[in-house]
């Protein structure tokens, strides 16, 4: 139990990467809160992880819901050791694309939920952490490699990486680390969001024929990442980021 009676919050972990975050969390002994806006999924998945967990429902962009996630969260089991920044991806109903085409309003939807809001999660969480505490961003390689029509997306994903080590410095005081787990193609519900019901599979093997171990990602690849920089086990690992994308992109094989 690498996280035994860790309070713990997980943005966005009522779907996805982020549930297969907490399920990892709570199969190690954690306790805490999953927020999302989806009140369905939230109870489904607030259930399935059980008694020792409880779901809020908030929106990380919102600076009046930040403050409420972390406040309930520390009334209800103390002091927080550990974070989880993960909501974020796709903006549901926003455009993603080329520079040539997207405008203002994409521009702000998409750095809001994937920039904007992870600076103001942790700056909210801080007044309800433990010192010695951890935090553990969600990037993604889009932050190192451009994807077709993702400017948006991969430019917030660069800047999350670039927080791991600035937050770091700046939170040294209190001996909390902060790094960050940079996913490859994970099979979640993301794909749902922007694709026809009968493009999901085929775009999905696109990606997956990017990946040279051959096969999709799974929520809980990044589960036992981010169990491993929220635990003691990480003691020593500050301010750095953890790719975990089958090797996609390190990697070249020629088929
Ligand atoms: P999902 O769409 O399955 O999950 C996104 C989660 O974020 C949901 O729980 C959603 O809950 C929550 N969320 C979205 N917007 C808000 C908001 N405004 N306020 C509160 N919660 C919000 O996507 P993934 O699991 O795929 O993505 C999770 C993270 O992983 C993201 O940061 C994404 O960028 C990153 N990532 C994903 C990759 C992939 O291949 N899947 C690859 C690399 C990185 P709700 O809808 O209920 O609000």
């Amino acid at each position: 139990m690498k996280l035994k009676n860790k309070v713990t919050v997980i943005t966005g972990g009522n779907s996805g990467i982020g549930f297969g975050i907490a399920k990892a969390f709570q199969r190690e002994g954690a306790v805490g809160a999953i927020v999302g806006r989806k009140q369905q999924t939230l109870d489904r998945s607030t259930k399935e992880l059980g008694d020792n967990f409880i779901g809020i429902n908030a929106d990380v962009t919102k600076m009046e819901d930040l403050e409420r996630i972390f406040r309930e969260t520390s009334t209800k089991f103390g002091k927080i050791d550990s974070v989880v920044v993960n909501a974020g991806g796709a903006v549901e109903g926003v455009e993603m694309g080329s520079v040539a085409v997207i405008g203002e309003a994409e521009y702000d939807h998409y750095m809001n939920l994937n920039l904007k809001s992870v600076y103001f999660s942790v700056q909210k969480a801080l007044p309800y952490m433990k010192d010695g505490g951890t935090i553990v961003l969600i990037g993604s390689i889009a932050g190192h490699r451009a994807f077709p029509g993702q400017s948006t997306y991969a430019a917030a994903k660069a800047a999350v990486i670039s927080f791991a080590r600035g937050f770091s410095l700046d939170l040294l005081d209190r001996n909390i680390r902060v790094n960050v787990v940079s996913p490859g193609t994970i099979d979640t519900p993301v794909f749902d969001k922007f694709l026809s019901a009968e493009h999901v599979e085929h775009v999905k093997n696109l990606w997956t024929n990017l990946i040279p171990i051959g096969r999709i990602g799974q929520p809980s690849d990044i589960g036992q990442v981010a169990v491993f920089l929220a635990s003691d086990e990480s003691s020593f690992v500050v301010g750095t980021e953890i790719i975990a994308d089958g090797g996609a992109l390190n990697i070249t094989v020629l088929k």
